[in-house]
């Protein structure tokens, strides 16, 4: 029996919300199942984002936060949150993977969640818009053993895991069944919006393993991109004379 996926997709409406979602749900649609795709939105479940997932034939459910963003940085915290409270509450068992909407991902990275057994983490390449650059964030592996991290940015150095939003994966019931895994600590796994900048994924992730010991490298030596971070900023889009645009670009 293959391991469930479970997939986490913070979304909301804004232009290209539409191509987003649909690019997501192609690639998650040629993944074997069994898969799960929790989308959370922050204040309503549109009907725009309710009829792209029905289209896309995959097994998902529709969730809302129910809070207000507070801070532009936390983005999409409150929504993981939500997706981490359903997982718990319905003992959900699988690995756990936060994919973004506006990120590139290939088959292969779904393929290889299936091997991990506690936490997984893995190079993620992120390319930077503002600064014209793409830089490395994840591990440096000896095999599936992480032995050391790719640190570029200056003002991140200081964190104890290097590893973005995209480049990880844990089994789900370390969040509801601590004693199993001898969770390090025991207050309840959330990610906190009180955390700085660049933060937020080392201090979720210090709540998941101890030390880079229960961690597992994929692939093999960590060899290879299996998924693009993209900063690009589309609420500002312009667009050609006379379209009629809806939130999320369903022309009409
Ligand atoms: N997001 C959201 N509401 C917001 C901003 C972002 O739901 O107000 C979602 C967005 O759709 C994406 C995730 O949160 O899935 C991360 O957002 P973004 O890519 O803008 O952040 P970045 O990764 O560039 O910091």
């Amino acid at each position: 029996m293959r391991k469930h996926l479970i997939v986490v997709t913070p979304t909301y409406n804004r232009g290209l919300q539409s191509y987003y979602l649909n690019r997501l749900g192609q690639v998650l649609r040629l993944v074997k199942p069994p898969l799960l795709w929790i989308v959370v939105e922050m204040s309503a479940a549109s009907l725009e984002t309710a009829e792209i997932l029905r289209k896309t034939g995959v097994m998902y459910r529709h969730l809302v936060c129910g809070k207000n963003l507070t801070d532009v940085k936390d983005r999409g915290v409150h929504q993981r949150n939500r997706a981490l409270e359903h997982i718990e509450l319905h003992r959900l068992d699988g690995i756990v993977y936060f994919a973004d909407d506006d990120n590139i991902y290939t088959l292969e990275l779904f393929q290889s969640l299936r091997k991990i057994r506690r936490f997984g983490t893995w190079p993620v390449a992120m390319l930077v818009q503002s600064k014209n650059k793409a830089v490395l964030e994840g591990p440096v592996c000896n095999g599936s053993q992480v032995v050391g991290w790719h640190t570029n940015e200056k003002s991140k150095r200081l964190r104890r895991f290097h590893v973005d939003m995209s480049g990880f994966a844990f089994n789900s019931t370390i969040l509801w069944d601590p004693k199993r895994w001898r969770r390090p600590t025991s207050n309840l796994v959330r990610q906190l919006d009180s955390v700085k900048e660049g933060f937020q994924e080392t201090t979720f992730i210090e709540q998941l393993v101890e030390d880079e010991t229960q961690m597992e490298g994929i692939p093999h030596g960590c060899s290879k991109i299996m998924n693009w971070h993209l900063h690009l900023e589309s609420r500002e889009l312009d667009y050609p004379k006379g379209w009629v645009l809806q939130k999320n670009l369903d022309l009409v």
